[in-house]
């Protein structure tokens, strides 16, 4: 009963996405009726040719025969294009729909749903999930309304000529059901270990490709091989399990018919029977039993189409039911002189409330001012500043850019004051420039670009390539260097002019070399700007106004460099560790 509720209320909600399609679904349901007719009517033909055209040799009949076959298939391929083309146009149009709605959607989640699904998974429902609702949808309907139309058919016509020899079908029919259903149920079962045996082709090919590098150092060619020769192979066998049963049903399918159709032969040889019955009348309800037996057999499995489509349906409802990021702050910022205000934060992370990641947090940053973020990793730093754009909402307390609560701002105004550069560098499939000015909504002027890429030390290597700045960098710019993907997002972050920057850790996966040279650009990036910044190295925090030891979600200390190590504690600890015996 509930199961059913569901896929009610499921299927309502896929008919809404029908809607603007309708006109064409009903041209292809009424050609569907039409193919449907024509073999009907072909076959209601049989009887009149037989008894009329070769027993009664009548000439006009057989004249009028050829055309009349000519003409039928006409009519049939007409009818079968129309339904194909119909059902494909609307099939296509709702899987774009639906796509284009989920992508957008997805973009609109938070932050912390993406921590929770895999971006595998998430793809799939995309690419996959919507090909796959149309496919088992469109296969259902063709075999629901077309062969459920011929089936009806053939059936009247089989009673019409002799009601007697086709009481066998009422007998036979649910024999044939229940073969085919208790068949599909087997079938249903191979292909879900057929889906999962793909699953694992999928990932461990992804594995192989993802760790190549591993594999080759750690010499792990012999164990990867015989990782993949298994799930090949699982897949391998079930294929052939899939094939055997299909072949096994098939003759099982005949078998049952064959006893049918020696039923009516034995009827028919009875001598009541013979009397009544015309060699035409004999032929048709032979021929419409024959033909019977594919549309029969699809309808019993159209049941297992429709669920696995609204299975796929409701999965991508489930996405689309999802609440999007709540933008419910209305006031507008304009341009912040940057004063930033914690006032007494407590968070955990959506989905792991029995750890509290930040407990009771309260700082000042002045604008123009650095402010310096140091302390073992996890210990909540990246998280201090994941709450200032609102990635995520705060449970206790207040986030006050210029004494307004970020609670009571426009999303997109919030997040228009900071530039964030962070560890990972996220460069799109584009050119360098379209790189740095990603997000802009007006081009900016040439000059101002190359003065950007200037300041942040990015024309060095690019004026080395063949296009400048047009060069084009791969997905995710995997042609590049560390340091040079960095350099580019501290241009980007320099070209957004944001009253606000913050720097997680954005030199941590350079080494020392590097860094030197990317530190004159961030030294130009700090300029001007209220500042966190979160170091890895404390060389780069010595200079910041204030400076906050984090400790599993604590602030336990506070104060600038020099103060810090008169303190003696935990800074200056870190610091020893850090420089080792040397004198600073
Ligand atoms: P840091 O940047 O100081 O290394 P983080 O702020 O990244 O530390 O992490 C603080 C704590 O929050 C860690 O214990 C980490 O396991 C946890 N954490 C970080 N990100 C998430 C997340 N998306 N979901 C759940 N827990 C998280
Ligand atoms: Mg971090």
């Amino acid at each position: 009963m509930h199961i059913s509720d569901v896929s009610n209320k499921t299927s309502r909600r896929l008919l809404g996405y029908l809607k603007p399609y309708r006109l064409g679904f009903v041209v292809a349901i009424l050609s569907m009726i039409g193919y449907a007719s024509v073999d009907v009517t072909f076959i209601s033909q049989v009887k009149n040719f037989i008894d009329e055209g070769i027993d009664s040799k009548n000439p006009d009949f057989l004249k009028y025969a050829p055309v009349f076959v000519v003409v039928m298939f006409i009519f049939r391929g007409i009818f079968h294009f129309l339904a194909s083309y119909c059902l494909s146009w609307v099939g296509t149009h709702i899987v774009k729909d639906m796509r284009q709605q989920l992508f957008e959607h997805m973009m609109r989640l938070p932050v912390s749903f993406h921590d929770k699904h895999s971006t595998g998974d998430l793809i799939s429902k995309i690419t996959y999930e919507t090909e796959q609702l149309k496919q088992t949808t469109n296969k259902a309907l063709i075999v629901l309304i077309r062969d459920g139309a011929t089936v009806v058919g053939l059936i009247a016509l089989m009673f019409w000529n002799s009601w007697q020899l086709s009481l066998i079908f009422l007998v036979i029919a649910p024999v044939i059901a229940i073969t085919v259903k208790s068949v599909s149920k087997r079938f249903r079962q191979i292909s879900q270990n057929i889906n999962t045996a793909m699953g694992q082709v999928t990932t461990c090919s992804e594995q192989m490709l993802n760790g190549h590098k591993v594999i080759l150092s750690f010499g792990g060619q012999a164990i990867e091989q015989k990782r993949f020769d298994k799930v090949n192979n699982t897949t391998r066998q079930q294929d052939v399990k899939m094939e055997a049963a299909r072949a096994i049903s098939t003759g099982v399918v005949q078998l049952i018919a064959s006893f049918a159709l020696a039923f009516v032969i034995f009827l028919a040889s009875q001598p009541a029977m013979l009397e009544s019955l015309t060699a035409g009348k004999f032929a048709t309800i032979i021929t419409s039993m024959a033909l019977l037996l594919r549309p029969l057999k699809q309808l019993t499995t159209v049941n297992g189409d429709f669920q696995r489509g609204l299975t796929a349906a409701a999965s991508i409802f489930r996405i689309l039911d999802q609440l999007p990021e709540q933008d419910t702050g209305n006031k507008e910022l304009g341009r912040i002189s940057g004063h930033i205000r914690f006032d007494h934060v407590d968070f955990s992370y959506p989905g792991h409330e029995e750890k509290q990641v930040l407990k009771d947090i309260s700082f000042e940053v002045q604008p123009g001012e650095t402010l310096a973020l140091v302390g073992r990793s996890g210990s909540g730093k990246t998280t201090i500043s994941s709450l200032l754009p609102r990635f995520y909402e705060i449970e206790k307390g207040r986030i006050l850019l210029d004494d307004i609560s970020i609670k009571s701002c426009t999303l997109s105004s919030l997040r228009a004051q900071m530039a964030i550069v962070s560890q990972h560098v996220t460069l799109f499939n584009d050119s360098i420039a379209n790189n740095i000015m990603y997000g802009l909504a007006e081009p900016v002027p040439e000059e101002r670009l190359l003065e950007v890429a200037e300041k942040a030390h990015v024309l060095e290597f690019a004026s080395q390539m063949k296009e400048g700045l047009n060069t084009l960098i791969g997905e995710n710019g995997v042609s590049l260097s560390g340091g040079q993907r960095q350099r580019i997002a501290i241009a980007r972050a320099l070209l957004r002019q944001a009253p606000m920057l913050i720097l997680d850790e954005a030199t941590s996966a350079l080494d020392t070399e590097s860094e030197r040279k990317i530190q004159a650009a961030l030294d130009e990036l700090l300029k001007g700007r209220t500042n966190i910044v979160i170091a890895h190295r404390l060389s780069t925090i010595e200079n910041a106004d204030q400076i906050l030891v984090m400790e599993q979600g604590q602030i336990i200390e506070r104060g600038n460099h020099q103060s810090l190590l008169a303190k003696d504690g935990a800074y200056a600890q870190l610091y020893k560790l850090q420089f080792g015996s040397k004198p600073a």
